[in-house]
């Protein structure tokens, strides 16, 4: 394979004295594939985007620049200074005001408290398009607009006078997952409402004008002691973290544990595994920490709660069945994540192994391996024979090196929530890696929506500690409740301190959980489009092979409908995941599933989320359903039927009520219950009901042509002989593509 000179992110980073992170956010958003630091440009395409990197880090850091992608940038200034813009309600006070900037300044710290330990930007939003500054991009409604928590997608987009599939679109590229009646954190919409170039000025409440002002103070509290702690030299190398994933029985279990049992250093000296959800082991004198498979559903839920555990990812395939389904999938993730991929090539040692078909599919799903002239290790192993685990735990240490992981122990300790529980004796226990700084018996923490103080810490090889650094993970007791995973750790100045933030939060939640329906169901479309206006079936579609998948969203795209418009959200192969579910809940669409299964548990969270899952084992029935569904979803058409007209010969008055006219029906029909309308001299006089009919002293229920007979109109007395009635009826026509 002819080698084209190739250059590293870490290189580039070098010369223009940034961090990698941010040549990959700049390299990114010129459209260039690199994922972190050890990726590599060829010279060719690094002198396309030379005069951008230029322009953007010699810019950078003068003040008034435009935001460069990914940088902690704060919103205010740029779209502040232009006041001439709509300003949907008279700005109230200044206390208000500050609220924006301010929280906005907190928000780069909260959701992921240790993942950016180094001058580097926060856990980088995903790739902004291009360096798009101010100038006001598409809508009317630009400027600054206040809005009251809760923010929900809905009311966001009617206040910023955007789609809400706007909204939530660009909510996606930030990772964030929600649906229209989502509340969104005040934070998270100023970002978007920011990235669409409006100021948005949170009028907050008053509970939570102190949740933010405590904690503002907390943090403000916590940036002092890190300006003073975080001094280079405090800064060490942190373990990477990593997490195995991959499909059902490749391996993923069988090479964690067999890297333990290599373990020499730490295997022999602790004892009994402890589950906490982590583990930790020593690699020729370095730690490597791993989070506990079973797999990438967890993962995905981590992200989904933005958390950031993993620093690197190993997708393990098996040599002898190749990519699967799941592969596929945990892949995806992966590189949603953003964290640098290792392939383990496992079961080496089986007959059947075939290394060139791994990458050859590795290719073909964007990975080009090492062997082929790419930069992702494919590393040939086997949990069986021990084979290449050397090689393995060496690319981790590369890789780890590449990224250059630090953190401070010194500082109060950040983490996050691995997994938590009840255990009999222990009360409420709450495995957590700490991510920064150092975790100690006896801090006082908020955990998620649960505070306490750390009675005991328990590490990964079942021994008590009463300390634990950054890359640890431990379980701890003495929480006042189990967190959810993916919940943030961390240590507060006080217990009192810690549970009046828990309070806070845990109120907060309520309220955000109270607001969430989402997704969509067969039975409340129809209750959605009155809601919405809106005439659009999304679908998530995954089918069980790639042919397939393509196959229904071209039936789909030929189903002809002007009155609807059928969305394809997302089409992929394999089972359904907690992940597709989460994104039709995001996209208010139904999840259609064409021979594939329902992985566990995705049929509670569907139920919680309310989305419809509907399985098919042919096309045909699908395209009929979803047909159906969209029929289902258009308002009944109403159609006036003619039925025929009769002359009113003879005027007769009945003791009480209203009149009766003799007449003669002239054309067609007259039942009882018709729809009548009186003209006189071609002008509409009266328009009713027939209430009743006879034909002389007997009710009839219906009259035809050429017969005499005795018409009742419901409230009407006017007539006159030579007046003209017209029947006809509504019919409800089931609406139709
Ligand atoms: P997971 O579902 O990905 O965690 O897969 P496991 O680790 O549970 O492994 C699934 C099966 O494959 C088990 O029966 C293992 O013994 C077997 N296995 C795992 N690694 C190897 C290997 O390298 N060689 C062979 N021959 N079998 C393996």
């Amino acid at each position: 394979m002819d080698k084209v000179k190739k250059i590293k992110v870490k290189s580039i980073a070098e010369e223009y004295g940034v961090t990698p992170k941010e040549i990959v956010s700049a390299l990114q958003s010129q459209g260039v594939e690199v994922s972190n630091a050890a990726s590599s440009v060829t010279e060719e395409t690094l002198a396309h985007v030379k005069g951008y990197l230029e322009k953007v880090f010699n810019k950078t850091k003068a003040p008034a620049s435009a935001p460069t992608p990914a940088t902690k940038s704060t919103p205010a200034p740029a779209t502040k200074s232009t006041p001439a813009q709509v300003s949907k309600k008279k700005p109230t006070s200044e206390k208000i005001k500050k609220a924006a900037p301010a929280k906005s300044h907190t928000h780069t710290k909260a959701p992921a408290p240790a993942s950016a330990p180094a001058p580097a930007p926060a856990p980088a939003p995903a790739p902004a398009p291009a360096p798009a500054p101010a100038p006001a991009p598409v809508s009317e409604i630009s400027g600054e607009v206040h809005i009251k928590t809760p923010i929900v997608v809905k009311t966001l987009g009617e206040a910023i006078g955007r789609r809400p599939n706007e909204i939530i679109s660009k909510l996606m590229s930030m990772n964030i997952l929600a649906s229209i009646n989502q509340a969104l954190e005040p934070d998270i919409a100023i970002k978007v409402s920011e990235s669409l170039g409006i100021t948005l000025l949170v009028d907050r409440r008053e509970k939570e004008e102190h949740i933010k002002h405590v904690q503002e103070e907390y943090q403000h509290a916590q940036e002092e002691e890190e300006k003073v702690k975080d001094k280079a030299h405090d800064l060490i190398a942190r373990p990477p973290v990593v997490t195995f994933l991959g499909h059902v029985d490749h391996g993923k279990t069988s090479l964690q544990d067999k890297m333990r049992s290599t373990d020499i250093v730490g295997g022999e000296a602790g004892g009994i595994t402890q589950h906490i959800g982590a583990s930790v082991i020593n690699a020729n004198g370095r730690q490597i920490t791993f989070i506990d498979t079973p797999g990438h559903e967890a993962f995905t839920q981590m992200r989904a709660r933005g958390a950031k555990v993993t620093d690197i990812a190993i997708l393990v395939v098996a040599a002898d069945d190749g990519f699967m389904p799941q592969t596929i999938e945990a892949l995806n993730h992966a590189k949603a994540a953003g964290v640098p991929i290792i392939v383990a090539v496992n079961k080496m040692d089986l007959p059947g192994a075939n290394v060139d078909r791994i990458l050859r599919q590795m290719q073909e799903n964007g990975l080009m391996s090492e062997d082929w002239g790419g930069e992702i290790g494919a590393v040939r192993v086997s949990a069986k024979t021990g084979e290449g685990m050397n090689d393995l735990l060496e690319r981790i240490l590369l890789e780890s090196e590449m990224l250059e992981l630090k953190a401070n122990p010194k500082r109060p300790a950040e983490g996050t929530v691995l997994e938590a529980q009840l255990e009999q004796g222990l009360g409420p226990t709450a495995s957590v890696l700490v991510q920064n700084g150092t975790l100690h018996v006896g801090d006082a923490v908020l955990c998620g929506e649960y505070y306490g103080r750390v009675k005991a810490m328990i590490d990964a090889r079942g021994a008590r500690i009463k300390s634990a650094g950054p890359s640890t993970p431990v379980k701890l007791v003495g929480l006042s409740g189990a967190p959810a995973a993916g919940s943030v750790l961390t240590v507060c100045k006080s217990e009192k301190e810690a549970r009046e933030m828990a309070e806070q939060l845990a109120s907060a939640s309520r309220e955000t959980n109270l607001q969430r329906t989402s997704g969509a169901t067969l039975e409340d479309l129809f209750s959605q489009i009155k809601i919405e206006q809106r005439n659009e079936l999304r679908l998530v579609i995954k089918a069980d092979v790639r042919g397939s998948a393509e196959a229904i969203v071209d039936a789909l795209a030929k189903l002809p409908s002007d009155k609807i418009k059928v969305e394809v959200v997302m089409s992929g192969v394999g089972a359904i995941i907690e992940n597709d579910v989460m994104l039709a809940s995001a996209s208010s669409a139904i999840v259609a599933g064409f021979h594939v299964r329902v992985n566990p548990g995705v049929n509670t969270l569907a139920k919680r989320e309310k989305v419809e899952i509907r399985l098919y084992t042919i096309i045909y029935e699908l395209i009929e359903d979803i047909k159906d569904a969209m029929t289902g979803r258009l308002a009944p058409e109403k159609r006036e039927k003619p039925q025929g007209n009769a002359k009113i010969l003879k005027i007769f008055s009945v003791s009480k009520g209203p009149k009766v006219c003799g007449c003669m029906v002239e054309h067609g029909y007259v039942r009882t219950g018709s729809k009548a309308r009186v003209f006189r001299n071609n002008e509409l006089i009266f328009n009713g009901e027939v209430a009743s009919l006879r034909r002389f002293q007997d009710d009839v229920k219906e009259v035809r042509q050429g017969l005499e007979c005795g018409i009742r109109l419901d409230n009407f007395m006017d007539f006159t002989e030579g007046d003209i009635i017209n029947f006809y009826e509504i019919e409800i026509k089931k609406a139709t593509l």
